[in-house]
């Protein structure tokens, strides 16, 4: 069993290496919403809610990751049920390689190096931990920038 993203489940109908898949209800819910119940079906997927997902919400936390509940859902069914996390979105992948869950990539290669995230204010050019306002100069024209994890 393999726990897959949204995009796995939209484009992997027809993939008989995604039988016996498993997501969490938050999949559900985007697959419905962008018109895909269909492919839900098809693959027959088994629905499951983590228990306990605090341990992914820390480490997304400590590297501003951008992903959503549903992304961290999908990362702590992985780490539950020790499974495997199909996903395209690198921000997922990332959570997995610091929690060391196994992933892998569906339409695309797996990210080979941990990042982490920090916000930058374009007006200044300060780095900061705030995403909504620069504690240097009060801009609030902040972005988001990428660099290497470095586990602090
Ligand atoms: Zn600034």
């Amino acid at each position: 069993m393999k726990a897959i993203d949204t995009n796995v489940v939209v484009r992997g109908a027809s993939g008989t290496e995604l039988r016996d898949a498993a997501t969490v209800p938050g999949v559900i819910e985007e697959v419905k919403s962008k018109g895909f119940s269909r492919q839900a079906k098809r693959l027959s997927l088994t629905v499951i809610e983590p228990g306990e997902s605090e341990e992914v919400r820390e480490v997304s936390e400590a590297v501003n990751s951008p992903t959503s509940e549903t992304d961290e859902n999908l990362v702590a069914l992985g780490k539950e049920r020790d499974i495997t996390v199909v996903s395209d979105d690198k921000a997922v992948q990332n959570l997995c390689h610091i929690l060391g869950i196994s992933y892998e990539g569906f339409m695309d290669e797996e990210i080979e190096e941990p990042v982490e995230w920090f916000f930058s204010c374009k007006n200044c050019g300060n780095s900061t931990e705030d995403p909504e306002r620069c504690r240097r100069c009060g801009s609030g024209n902040i972005t988001r920038k990428v660099r290497e994890y470095s586990s602090g």
